[in-house]
């Protein structure tokens, strides 16, 4: 297979962009994607602008030596039957996009000594838990009732970013009465009532690395979202997670809208206030009244805009209160022989030193050479029914564990490739403290592995533009997600904002947060019609 046939979008050159474009989005990720193709599909004519040199942010895959790796996308959930986000991920794709179901068992935790999972089904998730724990049968089913009730609310909530600030003002009482209590307490604090069970609120946390805060930090928000996202089981893209994008941006090139690469914008143009288009890296601009940013709140109002025109509207004050997700590392390994000759399953392992899930991560935050409070092995060959196909005679396997950007800031500014001995000594050392994990759970792959390569906080820096390597964009705390102006409408006319930072990570989320933008932007006239469509 051609190194190429990964490389998605077409390459940027001025020459190659159209006149008269509706809107113009930075970034290509979910968000990015969604907006464009639901605008496309009004009859807009949209651009998309991405800084890499391939489309899809998060769910790009890339391949070096003969072996393919996503870099974004381990599972999505609620795939498996004709749910809201299969039907939108249908339409964005035309159906193009297929799904494969992960083992049963999708979730393996080992916590300290012992081991838990999770297992997909409404039922099976209850016996599953029961199972485990047969002297907690009502905190399981009073946790059941809760997840039900956050989900039920989540709609609401969601919608109330599409309003305008009048709007939400005259909706707020009511918005009240609708939101349960737990939805913004944190995690910890909500299951700590249900049980004292350390083992048990271990094994409900055992995604907590899904977005990116131990219990006592996230809100249980984020946490239902979660659970109830993946109850049905984990599924994975067939073809690889870069299928996304590829089923999608036809739906946006019909439209007379195009994804370029390699087109990394430096700075969003205003006049009196309002936006005017971009001014691309190579001194190009776009003219355009209407300018979607999905590049991240931190680089939108922190790099893209005027200082002047973000401390005016009042923007510099609330980026404080906001902080960046974790960073990361990652382990792309290449193997000789198929998932099912080495014996790889369908099921992602997450490596726990103790269930004290909070004491794991604050140890590591203050000592770098304390445990990693989490390690997490996914193994995508496994995953993907055609990978063969593409791939003959190999197999693959990532691993993915927290790093702060600190370790890795002094060689912030330098070229990918070129960091120097030191910066490839670090990773190397990473590199194999993080493997031994993986023999540690497999130890027949002893003596497999082919190749490997260790990305930092900098690698996720160059291929998804996130400053400090964020691994989720925004920490999903409760203070977090009660802000309101997070959301796609701006206090600057002609920008609008979308992707993970706008309503919570996730490719559903990010995919979510764009129908949000689409609904805000064009209107619920519509965009009505739209949805319907999109849902009958
Ligand atoms: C290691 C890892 C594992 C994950 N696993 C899963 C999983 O299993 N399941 C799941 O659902 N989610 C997972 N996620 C989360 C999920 O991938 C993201 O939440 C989601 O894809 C974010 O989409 P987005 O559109 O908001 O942002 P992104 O995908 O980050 O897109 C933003 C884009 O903007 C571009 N950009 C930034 N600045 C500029 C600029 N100046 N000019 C042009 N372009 C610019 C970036 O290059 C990037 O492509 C994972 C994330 C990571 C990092």
């Amino acid at each position: 297979m051609k190194a190429s046939t990964l490389r998605i979008g077409k390459r940027y050159r001025p020459n190659r962009l159209a006149d008269g474009y509706d809107a113009v989005v930075i970034g290509s990720g979910m968000g990015g994607l969604t907006t464009a193709a639901l605008l496309s599909e009004l009859g807009w004519r949209v651009c998309v602008l991405e800084q890499h040199y391939t489309a899809g942010g998060y769910t790009h895959s890339y391949e070096r030596h003969g072996y393919e790796w996503d870099v974004g996308v381990h599972y999505i959930g609620d795939v498996g039957a004709p749910t809201r986000t299969r039907k939108l991920f249908d339409f964005l794709s035309d159906g193009q996009l297929q799904w494969a179901p992960m083992d049963e068992e999708y979730d393996r935790f080992y916590v300290g000594d012992k081991v838990f999972n999770a297992r997909a089904g409404k039922q099976g998730f209850r016996e599953n838990l029961i199972r485990q724990f047969p002297n907690e049968v009502e905190a399981i089913d009073r946790y059941i009732a809760l997840l039900n009730e956050a989900s039920g609310a989540m709609f609401g909530q969601a919608m109330q970013r599409v309003m305008k600030p009048w709007q939400r003002k005259l909706a707020a009482p009511l918005a009240r009465l609708k939101t349960p209590d737990s939805l913004y307490r944190t995690t910890w604090d909500v299951l700590s009532e249900l049980t004292d069970d350390p083992d048990l609120i271990a094994v409900l946390c055992g995604q907590w690395g899904d977005m990116g805060l131990p219990p006592k930090r996230s809100a249980f928000m984020a946490h239902a979202m979660i659970a109830r996202h993946y109850m049905y089981g984990g599924f994975y893209p067939v073809g690889g997670s870069w299928k996304i994008a590829d089923t999608i941006i036809p739906k946006i090139q019909k439209s007379g809208g195009e994804v370029f690469t390699y087109a990394r914008v430096k700075s969003i143009s205003t006049a009196g206030g309002r936006v005017t288009g971009v001014e691309m890296e190579d001194g190009h601009r776009i003219d355009c009244d209407c300018v979607i940013s999905s590049a991240g709140i931190h680089n939108t109002f922190g790099g893209l805009l005027p200082a002047d025109l973000v401390s005016s509207t009042g923007y510099e004050d609330q980026l404080g209160s906001v902080q960046p997700s974790f960073a990361h590392l990652g382990v792309y390994i290449g193997l000789k022989g198929t998932a099912e000759e080495l014996g790889l399953p369908k099921t992602n392992f997450w490596i726990y030193p103790s269930n004290d899930y909070d004491a794991a991560v604050d140890a590591f935050e203050n000592r770098p050479d304390a445990e990693f409070p989490v390690v997490y092995l996914s193994f995508p060959s496994a995953k993907d029914p055609d990978y063969l196909n593409r791939h003959p005679g190999t197999a693959t396997i990532e691993i993915v564990a927290p790093a702060p950007y600190a370790w890795f800031e002094k060689w912030a500014g330098s070229t990918w490739g070129k960091r120097g001995d030191d910066y490839d000594a670090l990773k190397d050392e990473l590199g194999e403290r993080l493997m031994r994990y993986v023999y540690d759970k497999l130890p027949q792959l002893e003596g497999r592995v082919d190749y490997y390569e260790v990305s930092t906080p900098l690698s996720t820096n160059w291929f998804a533009g996130y400053k400090h390597g964020e691994l989720y964009g925004l920490d999903h705390t409760p203070e977090r997600l009660q802000l309101d102006w997070l959301g796609p409408r701006t206090r600057i006319k002609g920008l609008w904002l979308t992707g993970q930072d706008t309503l919570t990570c996730g490719v559903t989320g990010a995919m979510m947060s764009g129908v949000l933008t689409t609904m805000a932007l064009a209107g619920m006239r519509r965009v009505g019609p739209l949805m319907k469509q999109i849902y009958a």
